[in-house]
């Protein structure tokens, strides 16, 4: 009787936990499809720059946590705030910037998922040079999502950036940030240039990246990041190595070469290096110029052409004596399409085309043409030293008997 009773009972609870999970009623699906929600300019008075935001759904009890997607524009960002239960960041696109109150900012892109602790001072955005896009979750508590204080000053937003995207505009860092990797390998927090493939498959050369290519060549004072990087631009276009381009474009615009500077590279390495190789570059320059929200619009100006260098003519009169009687429509497109027009154009400096020059000649072994680009980049302001540094910088990039031989063809022409 007793047993029976108990068994009755574990029916009784049984059939009640059952009615009672029934008694909700026919569950309701919820989609707000894509394209439906409003995107909202977020206010003035809590954020920096142009922010969009999309609000997703709101918190469904019991849960207190709302989400939405929040994209910042280049150099857009929150003002500094906290949350009294927290948030969760998940970048969906670009590159960011984030920082808690007396730590470094650290840079944030796609796949990244950034936990910001409850009631701590931060503030989150995009990068100087690019746009971010990331889903935002954040928790109530007591009704309160954010308690907004002061704006983030450009000092602030400007400031130390940490490991290991380091110091801004430092080898390292620029080729970590451009790194075309995914996310995760740049979580691992590898501040080496080598990444991570290169200690595992080949550590010969990762020492070789990190200790002498970027911790001895990129960083010496003879030649400018930016020249350095207009030299290795140009060999990856002139020998079709657009794999490394991507990075190195990136790299070319943070150590300062202008998006129309980097445009005219290409009309210019047409001519001496072929169509093929130029146009080959058009995909990755417009990936580079997408994840920067470069304003390829104002890439078509144009201004007062570049005066002639003084050698102009007598070049222009060699040429004619040498070719005139073989080719002379090659004679005229010489002269007419590639120095009187190509070489005065005013998106890339007479030294700028001569450095590029010299760098995609060498790079191709076209050595035998170099004497004039020699003399010419010498008219325009390279010195010597900055030609022998850009061809001591070539090696790495086209190996070292082509730098060889061009460093052989600078002695000849220049002297020693
Ligand atoms: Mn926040």
């Amino acid at each position: 009787m007793v047993r029976f009773t108990a068994l009755l009972m574990v029916l009784v609870l049984a059939a009640s936990a059952l009615a009672g999970a029934q008694s909700t009623g026919t569950p309701t699906l919820v989609i707000k499809r894509a394209g439906s929600r409003a995107i909202e300019r977020a206010p003035e008075a809590n954020f920096t720059g142009d922010v969009r935001v999309e609000r997703l759904y709101d918190a469904i009890d019991p849960s207190h946590a709302s989400g939405g997607f929040v994209t910042f524009a280049p150099g857009a960002r929150t003002a500094w705030h906290s949350h009294p239960g927290g948030q969760i960041l998940l970048v969906t696109a670009g590159t960011g910037r984030v920082q808690l109150w007396d730590q470094a900012i650290q840079e944030i892109g796609p796949g990244d998922v950034v936990t910001i602790p409850a009631w701590t001072k931060h503030w989150h955005g995009a990068s100087p040079r690019a746009s971010m896009t990331h889903l935002g979750i954040t928790e109530q508590r007591d009704g309160t999502a954010v308690q907004w204080m002061e704006k983030v000053s450009d000092e602030q937003y400007n400031g130390v950036l940490s490991s290991p995207q380091q110091q801004p505009h430092t080898p390292a860092q620029a080729v970590q940030a451009e790194q075309t990797a995914p996310a995760s390998n740049r979580q691992q927090g590898t501040t080496r240039p080598s990444g991570e493939l290169q200690p595992r498959i080949a550590p010969g050369l990762a020492t070789l990246t990190d200790d002498v290519l970027y911790g001895d060549v990129w960083t010496r004072p003879e030649l400018s990041p930016r020249d350095r990087s207009l030299v290795t631009v140009s060999v990856l276009i002139a020998t079709g190595r657009t794999a490394q381009l991507a990075g190195h474009l990136g790299r070319a615009l943070t150590n300062g070469v202008k998006p129309s500077e980097a445009s005219g590279v290409l009309a210019h390495l047409a001519i001496y290096c072929g169509w093929p190789s130029a146009v080959s570059a058009l995909e990755v320059y417009d990936q580079v110029y997408k994840a920067r929200t470069v304003d390829t619009a104002s890439l078509g100006a144009v201004s007062p052409r570049l005066p002639a260098p003084g050698s102009e003519a007598e070049r222009a009169r060699a040429t004619r004596a040498e070719l005139e009687a073989v080719a002379p429509k090659f004679v005229q497109l010489t002269n007419d399409v590639v120095f009187d027009d190509l070489w005065r154009r005013p998106d890339l400096s007479a030294r700028d085309r001569s450095l590029v020059t010299i760098a995609a000649l060498a790079a191709m072994g076209d050595d035998d043409q170099l004497d004039v680009y020699l003399r010419r980049g010498v008219e325009s302001g390279l010195t010597r030293a900055q030609i022998a540094e850009a061809l001591t910088h070539l090696g790495f990039y086209a190996g070292w008997p082509k730098a060889t031989t061009a460093l052989a063809a600078v002695t000849k022409t220049l002297g020693k």
